[in-house]
């Protein structure tokens, strides 16, 4: 890979995406601020998130909550108001680490996972901002719940979880148009009366603006290619 030029460091992709965002919620006729950046820092090391930091940044998503606990808690110290979303697919054992380090959970995709939530939050006495992730191409690798039992069990996060359900997340399948995957869940948010939408990365953040984002959760065009993990 050739070097990067000078002018294009962390910062300056930083602001790039912010005024890409604002221009997007613009031309959708949304408030500048309705779409808010979730920098997704995995892989990356805690340097680069503490660049982001300095140049303004304060939300961030990880991918698995090792890696987050390894990360987070020293920068939180330095930076109270930095705010983590985990955002890969989260396994049972591992809730109740995910609340304690997490502001929110955007991977909520089964019942046995809403117990285990329930249990940390008796436990800890607080939850985070919880999102059900839909798994809208029905792809059977992904995790999210399917499409046809999206229903029930934002319905049962909903009994289970209260105002602490605050939306709902996607990632469409790689090789698809992606602005009907984003329709899709904007229109099953509305219809349970979710005001979070999860949606949209680095290639396709200003479609999914368009279609009512709440949350862009952008990656690379930020942070460069990830090293391998
Ligand atoms: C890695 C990741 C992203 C960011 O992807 P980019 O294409 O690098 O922007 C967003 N959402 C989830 C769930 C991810 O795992």
């Amino acid at each position: 890979m050739s070097s990067a030029p000078s002018s294009d460091t962390l910062t300056s992709r930083l602001d790039r995406i912010r005024s890409r965002i604002a221009e997007s919620c613009d031309r959708a006729g949304r408030a500048t601020d309705a779409a808010k950046l979730v920098a997704v820092s995995k892989f990356h090391p805690a340097s680069a998130v503490e660049e982001a930091l300095r140049a303004g940044q304060r939300l961030f998503g990880e991918n698995r909550v090792q890696e987050a606990r390894e990360k987070f808690p020293a920068l939180r110290d330095a930076w109270p108001d930095l705010e983590l979303h985990i955002i890969g697919g989260l396994q049972t054992n591992k809730a109740l680490d995910a609340c304690r380090i997490a502001d929110a959970i955007e991977t909520v995709d089964r019942p046995g996972l809403v117990d285990a939530l329930s249990r940390a939050g008796d436990r800890l006495g607080h939850l985070p901002a919880l999102y059900v992730q839909v798994n809208t191409g029905d792809e059977p690798q992904k995790s999210g719940v399917p499409r046809a039992d999206a229903d029930r069990f934002i319905t049962l996060c909903r009994q289970r979880f209260g105002n602490r359900l605050a939306g709902l997340m996607c990632i469409p399948p790689e090789a698809e148009d992606p602005a009907p995957h984003f329709a899709y869940l904007a229109k099953l948010a509305h219809e349970h009366e979710l005001m979070g939408c999860s949606m949209g990365m680095s290639a396709d953040f200003e479609t999914a603006i368009e279609h009512g984002a709440t949350l862009v959760r952008v990656g690379s065009a930020i942070f460069g290619n990830r090293p391998a993990p």
